[in-house]
């Protein structure tokens, strides 16, 4: 999830990561995983839109990611393709190093860039902790990163009437892979659709998710904190 959100939209939530996707955001997930009274983790990293920045703010970026919990986002967009794919490509693999040698989860940003992500987490023989964030893959692609042992994170869109794919590939998803995101101030869940997002409606966002499954909200919190535990531990 994003970190533009008040104490009090965070009411039903036992744990938040908070991510960085440049350097100021990344300061700011600092300060407010230490400022908010709820156990927070927080990262440092560079969107792929903001790519093209890489080498300026390497150094930088480099002596927050050894401070953060989190190593990203960070991440392939092919969608908006706001910097060069080679530069994003770069900043990954860079991201996808540090995580590896500090031994933190990296949360990984996958949009219309399924196959170059999978080529390259797979060709990859370093073994990281991999979040994708808001999956959105259908039962092809979903199949195909349960293998890489990723954990995929589910978003607002899962509630959409349209989002048919993620409706059928959230049931190729291990429970144990399962977490749950807001993406704040994006991605508003049903019936917020379209509104500024606040971390209190992850309910919403469960409840859609819980349905699917086949398992009670209850239930789906329970192992996305668990999950949340496991992925957390050193
Ligand atoms: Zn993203």
């Amino acid at each position: 999830m994003g970190n533009d959100f008040k104490e009090e939209d965070i009411f039903n939530l036992e744990y938040l990561i908070i991510p960085g996707v440049d350097i100021d955001s990344s300061q700011r997930a600092k300060q407010m995983s230490q400022q908010i009274h709820k156990h927070a983790f927080w990262s440092a990293g560079l969107h792929p839109h903001e790519a093209d920045t890489f080498h300026e703010i390497k150094d930088e970026l480099s002596k927050l990611m050894k401070e953060a919990d989190l190593i990203g986002e960070t991440g392939l967009d092919y969608y908006r393709n706001l910097s060069p794919r080679e530069q994003q490509i770069e900043s990954l693999q860079f991201h996808l190093q540090v995580a590896h040698e500090m031994n933190k989860p990296i949360i990984l940003h996958c949009r219309d860039s399924f196959s170059d992500m999978y080529d390259l987490l797979s060709s990859s023989t370093k073994s990281n902790k991999i979040i994708l964030h808001s999956w959105t893959g259908g039962n092809n692609w979903t199949k195909k990163f349960v293998e890489l042992d990723c954990y995929f994170s589910i978003s607002g869109i899962v509630t959409y009437s349209t989002a048919h794919d993620l409706h059928q590939s959230v049931k190729h998803i291990p429970t144990d892979r399962l977490l749950l995101e807001t993406d704040v101030p994006y991605l508003a869940p049903e019936p917020y659709k379209g509104m500024k997002n606040i971390p209190s409606n992850i309910m919403y966002t469960a409840q859609k998710l819980s349905e699917l499954l086949s398992i009670s909200p209850k239930e789906l919190s329970d192992i996305t904190i668990a999950n949340t535990n496991k992925l957390m531990e050193k």
